[in-house]
């Protein structure tokens, strides 16, 4: 798989559309041997959990937790709403408390996001901290990407993570940067082990000790349930609760119909779904509708598209059916825990939290 340009090892990131890798100019080596295994009835075998040779610790096999915390309140069916917070080059941490305030009267948590797109940002720790001191009930997580970090830099961030009281890590590969020159030690998968070695016995991936076991912070991942072929996805998704993952945070849901699809394969490949929080974005404009059409693979609901087609994009128009579009979603898909983008505009953020909160009532 040495033309991966994430140097995956685990089966394919979920950034692969048909053969067709994230970076468009080259095929998915990955897509490529699944349709190999195929033929071949070697696909379960294909997608087991792999670890490097920098993994002197490589048998352990994490047990179930007892549920706590978010896992709880979502295996509860009680409301939970995570909103995403991208920490700003011009934003000091302190000033956390006072701009989450209206944020914190309807979300249960916060998610803090890790240079989306390869595109430094502060470190989003300081900001996580500073939000759980503040709001000490309010789920708290941040986001932790392979892209650019080596596996020590990584045990680290883990470690001050459960030490800052973080109540979750949500562990991905990343995203592809326009540079092309990332770095990539490990994948998804590799983090999820390495942060259940740390967490549960204290030791990272070379068996040194570096705390003391039994920390509860919970392993939250992500799955794309618009790729295509969903297959290898969701066969990920198993590599992934192996590793020790116990939450799943889905790309954005528009159709009802692609949920249901995406948890039938699940109940039929993994036997059962991971406590799972269902992403949701309004679409505020053109860029953002190209993105999520072109690079995810997600069909933009017509009413909106129609909205941004017009040569004038009327935005009153347009956040009113996105509230409608969110609204309806909420209802129909039978579901109690969100993920909500708001891209930084904690207005929206606030509005399209009430609007669900309202539609589950
Ligand atoms: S889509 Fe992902 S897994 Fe496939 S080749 Fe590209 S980077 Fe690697």
């Amino acid at each position: 798989m040495n033309t991966c340009p994430k140097r995956m090892i685990n089966g394919p990131c979920g950034g692969y559309r048909d053969t067709v890798c994230e970076d468009e100019r080259l095929t998915c080596v990955w897509i490529m041997a699944y349709y190999t295994a195929i033929k071949r009835g070697t696909v379960d075998r294909m997608f087991t959990l792999k670890l490097d040779s920098g993994f002197k610790i490589n048998n352990y096999y994490p047990i179930p937790r007892r549920p706590r915390g978010a896992v709880e309140k979502i295996l509860g069916g009680r409301v939970f709403m995570v909103y995403e917070y991208t920490p700003k080059p011009y934003s000091s941490p302190l000033n956390i408390p006072s701009e989450l305030r209206g944020i914190a009267s309807i979300y249960d948590g916060v998610d803090f996001v890790d240079n989306p797109g390869g595109y430094p940002i502060p470190s989003s720790l300081p900001y996580a901290s500073i939000a759980k001191n503040s709001y000490r009930d309010m789920h708290v997580s941040i986001q932790l990407t392979a892209r650019n970090r080596d596996r020590s830099q990584i045990a680290s961030e883990i470690l001050a993570a459960s030490l800052s009281g973080i109540d979750a890590i949500v562990a991905t590969t990343g995203d592809l940067d326009d540079s092309g020159k990332d770095v990539w030690d490990l994948d998804a998968p590799r983090i999820i082990y390495l942060a259940r070695l740390i967490l549960d016995l204290g030791l990272d991936h070379l068996g040194r000790r570096v705390g003391l076991g039994g920390e509860g912070m919970a392993i939250a991942c992500s799955v794309n349930i618009n790729a295509r072929p969903l297959e290898p996805e969701i066969l990920k998704l198993r590599v992934k609760r192996r590793a020790g993952a116990e939450i799943v945070i889905t790309q954005p849901v528009f159709e009802p119909e692609i949920l249901g699809r995406f948890r039938r394969m699940t109940k039929d490949l993994l036997g059962e779904e991971m406590p799972m929080i269902l992403g949701i974005i309004p679409i505020m404009s053109r860029k953002i509708a190209s993105f999520f059409q072109n690079k995810v693979g997600i069909k933009i609901p017509e009413k909106i598209s129609k909205i941004l087609s017009s040569e004038r994009i009327d935005k009153e128009e347009l956040l009113k059916t996105n509230i409608e579009v969110i609204e309806n979603i909420a209802r129909e898909v039978a579901h109690n825990a969100f993920y909500i983008s708001a891209f930084g505009d904690h207005k929206l953020g606030y509005e399209i939290g009430r609007t669900i909160r309202r539609a589950l009532s």
